[in-house]
């Protein structure tokens, strides 16, 4: 028994793999192809995107945001678990990246329910605010440059009505985070958790899943 987060071993994580997932056909596909990528560490944990899928499920999210979606399996997640309504807006800056996705989008029968937006993520964020869009989205995901982070988190939290839902991934880092920093990212993800454990706006849970998955509820 224990009384903190559970420290997992290969052993016990694929035990919980094999009793937890329930990936998609395509998303097994996808993640078979971005592990060819050179930067396949991107991507998240199929865990994760099977809890944010759970996530905008539990909030009957209908709009969400993405920010950073390198090869898409995270957009698959979220798409997967809309309704048939749904709206994802997904930003990014690589073309080549997003390209790998798009095929196992459309092959899940999702590519209708995503947008995305190949230009740097303030840009597009800022539009849909300055066309009227505040308080309009349910759920919104920031995974991309860590020294954007709190750039995307403000715009992200003016999207978002209140009840809506925020993650924000590697916010562990790697352990970095609890150690003294000199590189820009680890400083941007210091000065971001440190804000968001006083921000009165939210209501906050950082969960030591995958490299960290700080959830922030919009109050
Ligand atoms: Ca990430």
């Amino acid at each position: 028994m224990s009384r903190r987060s559970l420290n997992l071993d290969d052993t016990l994580y694929r035990y919980l793999l094999d009793h937890s997932l329930r990936e998609h056909p395509q998303q097994v596909a996808l993640r078979e192809a971005t592990q060819e990528h050179p930067r396949a560490q991107m991507q998240i944990s199929p865990e994760q995107g099977q809890f944010m899928a759970l996530l905008v499920k539990l909030i009957g999210a209908r709009r969400c945001i993405e920010v950073g979606v390198f090869t898409g399996y995270s957009a698959l997640s979220v798409a997967l678990a809309l309704p048939e309504n749904g709206h994802l807006l997904a930003c990014d800056i690589s073309a080549e990246f997003t390209a790998v996705g798009q095929p196992f989008w459309a092959r899940a029968g999702v590519a209708h329910k995503i947008e995305l937006r190949l230009a740097p993520a303030r840009e597009t964020l800022d539009a849909r605010l300055a066309a009227g869009e505040a308080g309009s989205y349910d759920f919104a995901f920031i995974d991309a440059d860590k020294s954007g982070y709190d750039d995307y988190y403000e715009r992200c939290l003016r999207l978002l009505r209140p009840g809506g839902l925020l993650a924000i991934d590697n916010v562990l880092w790697g352990g970095a985070v609890a150690q003294p920093a000199h590189d820009a990212d680890t400083l941007a993800l210091q000065a971001l958790n440190d804000k968001l454990h006083h921000d009165e706006r939210i209501d906050l849970s950082m969960l030591p899943l995958g490299d960290g998955l700080s959830l922030a509820r919009k109050r």
